[in-house]
């Protein structure tokens, strides 16, 4: 089970943190919207309220105001299908021999197979499916001083990706991968209290400032004490997931000191250089195609204009957990504005092409709304390799791009033309050094070993 999901923390004593980890839970919304939690600690004890779907689903004023203490954490959730169960909702929960803890995970441990096997053998129960029940059990039956020192030795056993958040009865505690695969920022509220949140764009939402990323490897500990860090395991290399400046991350978010909407505008000024063409309009797919398609028309000339109208209350997760409604939903999610497109030489810029569904429908769309032609740009090279790493990109055989070349997915999705940013161009959009990313979607090359189980879907295709 992959899944990339937003999580959260703060430790202000004195302030509402359950409303201030909702508000900052829904500046995280984005990164999942199937399942969600919020865990508050007073000192002495933990209170978790989780439940499916949207955060304003799942809270009600009375809960919230009911979640008194002085820290907290939250999660929001994005999962494959079949694997959306309460159980699997996060915060998870955790008490063994005397740790109390509360846990929210994001990225996707690789050799979960093994420590489930590792647990199971010393008689601990897994009610979950997740691999965050195993993270949290697995820091709790750690010898060691305290918990950053369970944790420490815990992340010795882990691989794979993983940015938490951990709440004990009195601290909050932010934990990276050694190669800081998943984002993680810390932000600083009205000067003695601390925030952790995946995206920057969270930290804005409750008035914190951003202080830094939290580094690869590094336990940040927020508690009375102040601000604490530790290196538990020195990071052999940074590789952070581009994937999130692609897709996933929100434009307002900064990453390395680096915004999302201007990168991705950048991507669409480089996909002009590459893929040159002659057009009437140039339009994007809301709403991640959108800075790329905007980048594209200053740099060709060529007018930008409103050609797809999203639909903004069908959510991701009417769309997204099963192939059939995925099918016919096209139409509920997104509508063309006719006067832009009829009679027109189109240009359509999206952010990837995964399965190549949703791109062939919209190209249908268009031709059917008048397009005399539909050139597409994509501002991001060919997705062809699973990611392990926490991104549902599902399984290599599903990816358009591990079966077919550039030419038959043209073919496949009906396009008049089709051109990806290359790797290269992508990388200079961001401004970041290449070797600071994990590109394995992209090419193959992933920056840890893959555990043997996952072979067979690497060994899929070609
Ligand atoms: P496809 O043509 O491959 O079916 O769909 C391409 C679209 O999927 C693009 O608009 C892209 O923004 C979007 N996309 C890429 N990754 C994800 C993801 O992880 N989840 C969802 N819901 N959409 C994605
Ligand atoms: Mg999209």
């Amino acid at each position: 089970m992959k899944e990339s999901c937003g999580v959260f923390g703060i430790y202000a004593p004195g302030e509402d943190v359950a409303r201030l980890t909702y508000f900052g839970l829904f500046a995280l919304q984005h990164r999942g919207q199937e399942a969600g939690g919020i865990a508050v600690a007073n000192g002495e004890r933990i209170f978790l309220h989780k439940g499916l779907g949207l955060l304003n689903n799942i809270f009600t004023e009375e809960m919230l105001q009911s979640l008194e203490g002085q820290c907290a954490i939250g999660h929001t959730r994005y999962s494959t299908t079949g694997s959306n169960i309460i159980l699997n909702a996060q915060p998870i929960f955790i008490s063994h021999k005397g740790v109390k803890l509360a846990l929210a995970h994001n990225g996707n441990i690789t050799n979960s197979l093994l420590l489930s096997a590792q647990l199971t053998d010393l008689g601990l129960t897994i009610n979950s499916t997740s691999d965050s029940e195993l993270i949290g059990l697995l820091i709790a039956i750690q010898d060691g001083e305290d918990i950053v020192e369970k944790i420490a030795k815990a992340m010795k056993s882990l691989k794979g990706a993983y940015s938490l958040t951990i709440l004990t009865p009195n601290k909050v505690i932010a934990v990276r991968d050694p190669y800081g695969i998943r984002p993680l920022c810390i932000g600083k509220l009205n000067g003695d209290k601390w925030v952790f949140a995946s995206e920057s764009c969270a930290l804005s939402l409750v008035e914190a400032s951003f202080v830094r990323e939290v580094e690869p490897g590094e336990i940040v500990v927020a508690g009375e004490e102040g601000l604490k860090s530790y290196i538990a395991i020195p990071s052999p290399r940074k590789a952070f997931c581009i994937f999130e400046f692609i897709y996933f991350a929100r434009p307002d978010s900064y990453i390395e000191g680096v915004n999302i909407h201007y990168a991705r505008r950048r991507m669409g000024r480089i996909l002009f250089e590459e893929g040159a063409v002659e057009a009437d309009v140039v339009i994007g797919v809301p709403d991640t195609g959108t800075a790329a398609a905007i980048g594209f028309s200053e740099a060709s000339g060529i007018p930008y204009g409103e050609g797809l109208l999203k639909n903004k209350y069908i959510g991701r997760t009417f769309i997204l957990p099963d192939q059939r409604i995925r099918d016919v939903g096209i139409k509920l999610k997104l509508t063309p504005i006719i006067e832009t497109i009829k009679n027109k030489r189109v240009v359509l810029v999206d952010d990837s092409i995964v399965r190549g569904t949703t791109t062939g429908k919209i190209i249908r769309m268009l031709f059917e709304a008048g397009a005399k032609e539909v050139h597409v740009r994509i501002s991001s090279p060919p997705i062809a390799y699973p990611c392990f790493f926490g991104i549902d990109t599902a399984v290599r055989s599903e990816l358009i791009a591990s079966r077919l070349s550039i030419e038959e997915i043209r073919d496949y999705i009906g396009a008049t033309s089709l051109k990806y940013l290359s790797l290269e161009g992508l990388i200079r959009a961001i401004g970041l050094p290449k070797e600071n990313f994990c590109t394995a979607c992209l090419t193959g090359e992933y920056p840890e070993e893959i555990p043997a189980h996952f072979h067979k879907l690497l060994l899929e295709q070609r």
